[in-house]
């Protein structure tokens, strides 16, 4: 009876065009499908998701009308805020479209929203329809959001270009520094304040969806649901919990797992920046010495964009290839959950964007945080003084230093000891993905709650 009612309800999910966003809405959209949900997933025409990847979901693009010049501005914040005033009216006119042709069986149940896709709730509002906020960051990042505000409201933060890079602690927020706050590469200007501010609000919206896992924040998720006036579900690791399947942008490069079967167990280093992260060229050196230097085995993924637009061929400096020979692996992307999850991996380089850190906390690897900009600082900062399972790499960005810290993450008795606590933590993860654990619970909470709209 009660799975009758289920496969009559049809949920619709709009991301955000970013990978980091992307992934874990289409995770949480086969998560609820297996739960006897249908899909629908609008989204925009910019970085549009792959729908032969998810033949079980129906796929609706709606224009985004950004320009050449904002998409190449690299200026995050205004792309979004962009995106949030563009996308509405077609939003809504595609809504109603979508309404309008639902079948009688299958009518839908609500509107499932990444926090930064904020115009979807008037739109929903608009046809009568629930809404329920996806967050992809930390509850920590949300907190630490939170005191941006407020700080910025008591004056203790300035509207400044430039980001702070003091090591105080920030006030009741533990463990930040001032350098650790989640603000855009850009400093904290208006426009920045305004977009974290919309994100925050619940607005009119039922219930937030969040992929982070009860075990990992004890501290925040509770005091997020006492200031909360909606229930909030913590259902992650959503990729432990949704079924494999495929959502890259990229072509994935499966030839590096070949490379890694004929490595020693724990020996290699995985260096990613994720999809958006851009770093200079002379880091890009320093990197390439340092890890050179370090004799250590690594992957590393050198994706275009990362360093302007060039090939990496044509990026590192004169001699590393001939110096590290055998012992590096280079590809412009990989099947980054498959890599974690291989036996040879025994450390990840990462900027610390949220997946990154929860699929190497899932699989018990250790870390070199080496975060750029936004929730990535407040990610470094738990994973090298909170759950202490890897350390951060600040500037001064050297060789000498990079190398170091190589390893002792790889050979020394801190990695060793890094890497006891990372499978300590993977374990307390495993356990809240299982029949009765946090997520679980969670995850079935959420189900009646959407079949009760
Ligand atoms: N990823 C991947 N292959 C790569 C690098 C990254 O599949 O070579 C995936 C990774 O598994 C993660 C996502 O891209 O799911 C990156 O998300 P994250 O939040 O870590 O960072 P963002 O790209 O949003 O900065």
């Amino acid at each position: 009876m009660e799975k009758q009612r289920q496969r009559r309800c049809r949920l619709v999910l709009v991301p955000l065009p970013f990978r980091g966003h992307i992934n874990p809405m289409l995770q949480l959209g086969s998560i609820l499908l297996s739960k006897g949900f249908s899909i629908t997933v609008i989204h925009t025409a910019f970085n549009s998701p792959d729908p032969s990847n998810h033949p079980e979901f129906h796929f609706v693009s709606i224009p985004h009308n950004l320009s050449d010049q904002v998409i190449s501005s690299g200026n995050l914040v205004l792309l979004i805020s962009v995106l949030n005033v563009n996308c509405q009216a077609p939003f809504q006119e595609c809504l109603v479209r979508v309404v309008e042709q639902q079948d009688e069986q299958e009518e839908i149940a609500c509107i499932i929203y990444d926090e930064l896709m904020y115009f979807s709730e008037a739109a929903a509002k608009y046809v009568k329809l629930p809404s329920i906020i996806f967050r992809t960051t930390s509850a920590s990042t949300y907190i630490s959001r939170s005191g941006i505000l407020q700080l910025k409201a008591e004056g203790i933060l300035s509207l400044q270009g430039t980001c702070s890079t003091s090591q105080d602690l920030v006030p009741g927020l533990h463990p930040l520094r001032f350098r650790d706050l989640p603000v855009s590469k850009f400093g904290i200007p208006e426009n920045f304040l305004r977009l974290i501010s919309n994100m925050s609000k619940t607005r009119t919206s039922s219930a937030v969806i969040w992929n982070t896992i009860d075990v990992l924040e004890q501290s925040s998720l509770p005091k997020i649901q006492k200031q909360c006036q909606v229930p909030i579900f913590p259902i992650g690791p959503l990729h432990k919990v949704a079924p494999a399947s495929s959502s890259s942008l990229l072509k994935e490069d499966t030839g590096c797992i070949t490379w890694l079967d004929q490595q020693i167990q724990n020996s290699v280093l995985y260096i990613s920046l994720g999809s958006v992260a851009s770093i200079d060229k002379k880091e890009l050196v320093e990197m390439a010495w340092g890890l050179a230097n370090s004799k250590q085995p690594f992957l590393w993924v050198i994706r275009p964009g990362l360093v302007d637009d060039l090939e990496w061929n044509k990026l590192l400096p004169e001699g590393f290839i001939e110096t590290v020979g055998e012992n590096g692996c280079i590809v412009k992307w990989a099947p980054q959950t498959e890599v974690l999850a291989h036996g040879a991996v025994g450390g990840f380089w990462t900027h610390c964007g949220w997946n990154s850190t929860l699929e190497s906390i899932s699989e018990a690897v250790p870390m070199i945080c080496r975060p750029c900009f936004g929730d990535q600082r407040v990610n470094a900062r738990f994973v090298s003084h909170e759950w202490r399972t890897g350390l951060q790499l600040e500037n001064p960005f050297e060789r000498g230093k990079i190398e170091r810290a190589i390893r002792s993450l790889m050979v020394e008795k801190e990695g060793e000891e890094m890497r006891q606590r990372a499978w300590n933590l993977k374990e307390m993860v495993e356990l809240c993905v299982r029949e009765g654990g946090s997520s679980y619970v969670s995850l079935n909470q959420l189900v009646e709650l959407i079949i009760s709209f």
